[in-house]
């Protein structure tokens, strides 16, 4: 099986641009919205890893690990 770097680091860099903007604005206590429920989208700093930080919705359909280093 072939592995496609290039489609996966472009796919992580996405990601990671994602979550940085996530993070600014709940930061900057902007409200966001789940894409799945319309909730609000709350962070979780209380995690084991204190390194990451935890962004989820009520309903549980958004749960996404920031790295916050
Ligand atoms: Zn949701």
């Amino acid at each position: 099986m072939k592995l496609d770097i290039d489609a996966f680091n472009k796919k992580r860099a996405a990601a990671f641009n994602q979550h940085k903007n996530i993070l600014k604005k709940l930061s900057k206590g902007q409200t966001l919205l789940c894409e799945q429920c319309n909730k609000p989208l709350q962070l979780d700093l209380n995690g084991k890893d204190k390194n990451k930080g935890l962004v989820s919705c009520v309903k549980g359909c958004t749960s996404i690990e920031l790295e916050l280093g």
